[in-house]
């Protein structure tokens, strides 16, 4: 395992960061590869292993709290340090190194904490924001659904006003985690009468309101990390509304933003081809031109990846906004994911899908999961329509329904 401190580009002052962060991860943590590796055992295949798992995540939550690394970013009196955003990627990346990890608390940290911070009420701000960073909250995302998800605006889960509540019914679905959640963040429509992005609110939803049931999905892997929720007759209370009602649809772009540069740099560990040529080696692939060829294109595509996210934390810490679309890392960071399970399942070969060698558990599950990237957080083919639009310019789509009512689409 690489043990040097400095990063070739740093600056004195953030190579004066990255050492504080590795000295203070150093003292608490095993390096990756030194420890029991169970920051990298994310698939649990029953609901006490996923919980356990979750308490370990948010025992890591509550330490990085304590030390002051929840949110590096974030204001003081939301419970972050106040510092930049370089710093909290400096930080990403030393973390990345060692065998921990908050799981799936950073996801819902990293979507509803800028949705609250943002534009949240001050009441919901102290209520909800040190909670979630001390790891006593985990969030989960509640806006797909059987008929939107690709097209979200298309949204049909109803929230009807009812005095100071409001009252919710509807069907979500592929909600990841929402059966172990204290909270989530919740889009329902609220004006069909409006055009379908204009009637949409984002509410903040307590998970054990009456009426809320997650049925968790079981997958091809055998795990059972998503689930479909059901909303029968939810009362939320008005004060739970974030932004205005009806504007719900720009509290949700900021999360998707968010969501798709979280997946894109952040979930990548750097030594992920360091294990694949581990695992050429031991299956006595190490010497095979094909192989050879793959890993150098794995470690070429993980130096990318990393080039990309130092060139978004350089726009950060000059106070820029980032000159990468996220579209680009999310779409650059998917394709390598599922060549990464391709080739590791492929050295295997018929132990990549049969037989209880640990190789199979690891490799098998990781050939299997491949394409959630490619769907979660956006599709490629969604993603690669935002790059069209956005960095090369080219013609919209055509959007027919933007300004009629959504009731009156087909579907609504
Ligand atoms: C691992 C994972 C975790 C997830 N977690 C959550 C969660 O926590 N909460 C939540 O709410 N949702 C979650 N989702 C759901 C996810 O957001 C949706 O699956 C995704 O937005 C795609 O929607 P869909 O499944 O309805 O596919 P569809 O939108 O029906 O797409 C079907 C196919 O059509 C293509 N397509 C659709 N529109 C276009 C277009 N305009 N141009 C070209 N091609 C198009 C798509 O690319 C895709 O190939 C998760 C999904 C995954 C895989």
């Amino acid at each position: 395992m690489e043990k040097r401190t400095k990063h070739p580009q740093d600056t004195t002052e953030q190579a004066a960061f990255r050492a504080e962060a590795r000295a203070w991860l150093t003292a608490r943590a095993p390096l990756w590869g030194d420890g029991d590796g169970w920051s990298t055992r994310t698939t649990h295949f029953d609901v006490a292993a996923e919980k356990a798992y979750m308490d370990r995540c948010r025992q890591w939550q509550r330490e990085l709290y304590e030390g002051g690394w929840a949110a590096i970013d974030w204001p003081i009196d939301h419970g972050g340090r106040g510092g930049e955003r370089w710093q909290q990627q400096i930080f990403q990346q030393e973390v990345a190194r060692f065998d921990v990890t908050s799981g799936f608390l950073a996801a819902g940290i990293a979507l509803a904490g800028p949705a609250i911070g943002h534009f949240g009420t001050e009441e919901q701000k102290v209520r909800h924001l040190g909670p979630m960073l001390r790891g006593d909250m985990v969030w989960c995302q509640l806006f797909s659904e059987p008929g939107a998800g690709s097209d979200l605006a298309n949204l049909s889960t109803r929230a009807e006003p009812d005095g100071d509540e409001f009252v919710v019914n509807g069907q979500k679905v592929w909600n990841s985690s929402a059966h172990l959640s204290d909270w989530g963040i919740l889009l329902a429509r609220t004006n069909p009468d409006a055009p379908k992005h204009k009637g949409i609110t984002f509410f903040l939803l307590d998970m054990t309101t009456p009426g809320v049931e997650p049925r968790p999905i079981r997958t091809i892997n055998g795990s059972a990390h998503f689930n479909e929720v059901f909303l029968n007759e939810v009362r939320i209370p008005t004060e739970n509304v974030v932004g205005e009602v009806n504007g719900g649809w720009s509290v949700a772009r900021l999360v998707l933003a968010n969501e798709s540069t979280m997946i894109g740099g952040g979930l990548g560990r750097a030594d992920s081809t360091a294990n694949l040529i581990e695992l050429a080696r031991r299956w006595g692939k190490i010497r095979e031109p094909m192989v050879r060829q793959e890993l150098a294109r794995a470690y070429t595509r993980e130096k990318l990846l990393d080039v990309m996210g130092r060139r978004l934390q350089e726009s950060l810490r000059r106070g820029r906004q980032p000159d990468l679309d996220g579209s680009v890392l999310k779409v650059y960071w998917s394709e390598s994911r599922r060549d990464r399970g391709n080739l590791g399942v492929g050295m295997l070969g018929g132990f990549g899908v049969a037989g209880d060698h640990e190789d199979t558990k690891v490799w098998g599950n990781e050939a299997l999961n491949r394409f959630w990237g490619s769907i979660g957080g956006g599709t490629d083919e969604v993603h690669r329509n935002n790059m069209a639009e956005r960095v090369l310019d080219l013609p919209p789509e055509p959007r027919v329904d933007k300004h009629v009512p959504w009731k009156e689409q087909v579907g609504g």
